[in-house]
């Protein structure tokens, strides 16, 4: 099936034509339009603002239909998405599908349809409501083809909606969003000793056979495999890393040491244990079958793929990239990470707080929040003063962070400036807050590259937006969208838990712990999220669904692991 994708600024022409080759042989040719409605929310709006991830919209796009073709197959397929501000009446998409019969073109284009609003990374930027139409795009004109169908593209995420103030959103939108604008970040080349945990960006071959030579797997004695004697002459000996080839007569042995290269071919090494010797004279005590060889290239051949693109490099991996001469490997590079943690209530650990002071706890686990991840922040500590703020985040150490978080200031309080000070260095906010609890004042943030994350200062709320939300940025930064970010485990509760019927969802500071092979968890003592106890054991967070009442021990819940690298 030939496919063509454009994600385009530009309006799209809903009357080009079909490719040449295609007229006469293609027996339907179906259209689908989605054209912008007057109307978002019950408001008034003169254009929707779509923004996409190319790259990944493409690919995405590019893979659904080819998965689609194997059920309705088609000769073509050409999908445009206009992105930017396109006013109402205009096409934000058009699929135009062509087959032999009409049943094959008309499913792909529904199925497509609906699998573009679950897995593309495209979506509404937001409503352009009619009062600021004139400052922000043309006058909307009238529709441009007499397609009339219509879509209504629900955003991937949170968006600002026409009244201008976003609802609050749960924590599966915030990740999902998370994923679609955490871009993996550009490759580079590094140690060994520091590609621990990164990202193998091109696979890693054998450049020579593996193993490369013929060696002993034991220490004994090489004599030809088909002299049956008893009785040797011991005329050389091998250790590890000789290189004697040479041709052994009957009656000959060669005392080899393990991993020691064999001198020829057909050979067989009998054990040490077995023998007996005196001198230069060898007796063979017993002999059987085994060769006691390991042959060259039984493990790997050269030119052979042995690590692939994408492999999250584990001590395992190191140690066959180390065996096969990849010594500097290509890897996602590690975000730079700036944090500030605000407020002008904190004083470092070791000092002793003043009346109305606490000791600031978060620099400490950010720190060692993103320390398996290889990553060292730059941070500091800073009053909850914008303009000091935005020298902070201006300073030449701060400058080019990938990923900003800020403690503390994300709530909705007088002094709680992260969302002004975000907005006035020209991120645009994605987040403003979320439905699950602890962790309610949240603030994501983007600008080009960078994300933001504007954190609620209070330490569990703190350590539960770091294990989900911070963690799903560091994985799509590392290139690892594979993950579906929200894949909760299933574990067995070890104790009672009332979730109180609370309308939000909760995450519930956990400890987990293997009993009969099943994770077993124990839940543990919170009232609010400004509570610290919790965090002495806590390693895993419950996922309780809004409402959740009273659950028994023994009840399967969902949960995710903290602190560890997924
Ligand atoms: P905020 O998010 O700034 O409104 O702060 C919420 C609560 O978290 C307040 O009680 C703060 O004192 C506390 N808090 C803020 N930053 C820190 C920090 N770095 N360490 C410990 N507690 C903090
Ligand atoms: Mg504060």
């Amino acid at each position: 099936m030939q496919i063509e994708i454009a994600i385009t600024l530009e309006p799209i022409d809903l009357r080009r034509a079909l490719p040449n080759e295609l007229a006469g042989s293609a027996g339907a040719v179906v259209e689908f339009a989605g054209l912008v409605r007057g109307e978002e929310n019950g408001q008034p709006i003169a254009a929707l603002e779509y923004e996409a991830y190319s790259p990944m919209a493409e690919r995405e796009m590019r893979r659904i239909l080819e998965a689609l073709a194997v059920a309705h197959p088609c000769r073509y397929v050409r999908v445009t998405h206009r992105v930017g501000v396109v006013p109402v009446g205009e096409a934000a998409i058009q699929v135009v599908a062509a087959s032999a019969h009409r049943a094959e073109a008309l499913a792909l284009v529904a199925e497509f349809m609906d699998r573009l609003k679950q897995d593309v990374p495209i979506w509404k930027r937001r409503a352009v409501l009619v009062a600021q139409a004139s400052c922000r795009c043309e006058p909307a004109s009238a529709a441009s083809s007499e397609t009339a169908s219509r879509q209504d593209l629900e955003p991937h995420r949170q968006d600002a909606c026409a009244t201008g103030e976003p609802r609050a959103a749960s924590a599966s939108e915030v990740l999902a969003l998370l994923r679609q604008l955490g871009r993996p970040l550009a490759a580079e080349r590094v140690v060994l000793a520091e590609a621990l945990g990164r990202t193998l960006r091109e696979p890693a071959c054998a450049l020579e056979d593996q193993p490369p030579f013929d060696r002993s797997s034991v220490d004994g004695y090489a004599v030809r495999l088909d002299d049956c004697a008893t009785q040797f002459r011991i005329v050389d000996e091998i250790r590890a890393g000789d290189w004697k080839p040479r041709e052994l007569r009957a009656g000959e042995a060669m005392r080899v040491a393990t991993g020691g290269a064999l001198p020829g071919d057909g050979l067989q090494v009998v054990m040490k244990e077995d023998v007996h010797v005196e001198g230069d004279r060898l007796t063979v005590l017993r002999r059987n079958e085994e060769r006691n060889i390991r042959s060259r290239g039984e493990d790997a051949r050269a030119g052979q793929a042995l690590v692939e693109a994408g492999t999250v490099l584990q001590a395992g991996t190191l140690a066959l990239l180390a065996s096969i001469g990849c010594a500097q490997p290509r890897v996602t590079r590690l975000p730079r990470v700036l944090h500030l943690a605000t407020g002008n209530e904190i004083v470092p650990p070791d000092q002793t707080p003043g009346r109305g002071q606490i000791r600031d706890s978060n620099s400490t686990l950010v720190r060692a929040f993103l320390a398996p991840w290889g990553i060292v922040p730059e941070q500091r500590c800073v009053a909850e003063d914008e303009e000091r703020l935005k020298s902070e985040v201006r300073s030449p150490k701060s400058e080019g962070a990938d990923l900003w978080l800020i403690s503390g200031g994300a709530s909705v309080g007088e002094h709680d400036f992260t969302r002004r000070l975000l907005e006035s260095l020209d991120f645009t906010i994605h987040v403003r807050r979320t439905t699950a609890r602890p962790g309610k004042p949240l603030i994501v943030a983007q600008r080009g590259g960078t994300l933001a994350f504007g954190l609620p200062g209070n330490p569990l709320a703190h350590f539960v937006c770091l294990n989900l939300y911070v963690r799903a940025a560091l994985e799509a930064f590392a290139g690892r969208t594979d993950e579906a970010p929200d894949a909760f485990q299933m574990g067995v509760l070890a104790a009672d838990l009332d979730g109180g019927g609370n309308a939000r969802e909760t995450f519930w500071p956990a400890r987990w712990e293997l009993s009969d092979g099943a994770v077993s968890l124990t839940p543990l003592r919170w009232s609010s999220s400004g509570d610290l106890t919790a965090l002495a054991t806590a390693n895993a967070l419950i996922h309780l669904a809004a409402g959740a009442g009273k659950l028994t021990s023994g009840s399967q819940v969902e949960f995710s692991f903290t602190t560890e690298r997924a």
